[in-house]
């Protein structure tokens, strides 16, 4: 049996029960179940607002778009981004026709706050930031630097669901679910990430305000959704109005059944990630593999990559899929895309980590002995 690196795990017989209750009443769509996640949601991360979407890449031109818009930004103002993500980060930067500018990440993969104030010029106006594989990096350094300079702050948490940091406050310490603090924080739940539907996601703005306007822009810039209108008394059901020309980005209440059980567990299952990245730790402990290090500021992770760096990665992968193990790269250097070209060269070493970087197998199907014999061929391939 081949090793994969990624393979999600479904309660089926729960998801169906909601699912059943979706078409029992005849609702599938916006409203319903969608209302019940973005409860749930608010309730585990502790976050004031939240709104279930179609995707992670909708929710970060839902952040793009409302954040420019309200903000007064112009066209071609310049969001501070990092070359080593998926490219749906960047693509929401560039749908609201802002400027991604490439700055450098650290040991963490993460965006590096020393390169972040280098390449702040007059018409930066945020920076997003990608926690990736559920690292938080130098966030709080991150943080700091967007009130210094009067930046907003949006979060790419696509692989934080599950992440947890600790801040200091007066007279003690809390322990915040990833996303506290920015301005915006986008969370995918796409089939492969550690709270898997089919395709959704979730934006959760810090302002109130901006939440409403991405209830109306996820439908269409419609300004009563149709489960309220439905629950209207009255003739009046059909009456709303249009002011903004919004996007067709609402989530539905099928994606949100899949959602509300895979929330349930989402805790269990990343206590699961974690303990089988403790394995891989403990098994390359000594061994001169070069693994990711999780920063001080991570407190808790959710564990959605586990990464080494190799020298000889062609080697290794071919050694590696010889052996019926399929790892992964997280991911390319995005300046290597002819649409991003422009910024070759700016990051350095981004683009050194960007050739080197494994994902190695990790979800919930892997047994012992699965990663006993990843690490064992991961470190004879290293040594060829
Ligand atoms: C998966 C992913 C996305 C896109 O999420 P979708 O929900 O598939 O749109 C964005 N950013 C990162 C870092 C991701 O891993």
């Amino acid at each position: 049996m081949s090793i994969q690196l990624f393979k999600p795990k479904f309660r089926n017989e729960e998801i169906m029960e909601h699912i059943q209750e979706c078409l029992d009443k005849g609702w599938t769509g916006l409203g319903y179940k969608t209302v019940e996640i973005e409860n749930e949601w608010k309730k585990y991360t502790g976050l004031p607002n939240a709104h279930f979407v179609n995707s992670n890449t909708s929710g970060i031109h839902l952040a793009c778009k409302i954040l420019k818009d309200a903000n007064k930004w112009n066209d071609g103002d310049e969001v501070i981004t990092t070359p080593l993500t998926f490219v749906s980060s960047n693509h929401g930067i560039i749908y609201s026709n802002l400027h991604p500018v490439f700055a450098d990440v650290d040991e963490y993969l993460c965006l590096d706050p020393e390169s972040v104030e280098r390449n702040i010029t007059k018409k930066t106006r945020a920076v997003l930031f990608v926690g990736i594989g559920g690292n938080m990096g130098q966030f709080s350094k991150i943080l700091h630097l967007c009130k210094k300079y009067n930046l907003k702050l949006i979060l790419d948490a696509a692989h934080m669901s599950g992440t947890w940091f600790t801040q200091i406050v007066e007279g003690g310490s809390s322990l915040e679910h990833a996303g506290q603090g920015a301005d915006v924080s986008v969370f995918s739940f796409q089939a492969v990430k550690n709270l898997p539907t089919a395709d959704s996601g979730m934006i959760c703005f810090k302002n109130e305000d901006y939440d409403q306007l991405a209830r109306k822009l996820s439908w269409l810039g419609i300004t009563k959704d149709t489960y309220q209108r439905s629950n209207d008394k009255g003739n009046y059901k059909w009456e709303y109005d249009l002011v903004d020309v919004g996007y067709k980005y609402h989530g539905n209440s099928i994606m949100a059944s899949m959602a509300l059980v895979g929330l349930k567990y989402l805790e269990e299952d990343n206590e699961m990630r974690r303990n089988i990245c403790k394995m891989y730790d403990e098994g390359f402990s000594g061994s001169g593999v070069e693994t990711i290090p999780l920063s001080d500021e991570t407190t808790i992770s959710s564990r959605h990559l586990y990464q080494i760096r190799v020298r000889n990665r062609n080697q290794t992968m071919e050694f590696l899929n010889n052996n019926d193990i399929f790892p992964g790269v997280h991911y390319r250097d995005n300046t290597n895309y002819k649409i991003y070209s422009y910024a070759k060269g700016n990051c350095p070493y981004s683009h050194k980590i960007s050739e080197e970087v494994i994902s190695l197998p990790l979800h919930l199907f892997l047994s012992k002995d699965n990663i006993q014999n990843v690490i064992e061929k991961v470190i004879k391939s290293t040594n060829i």
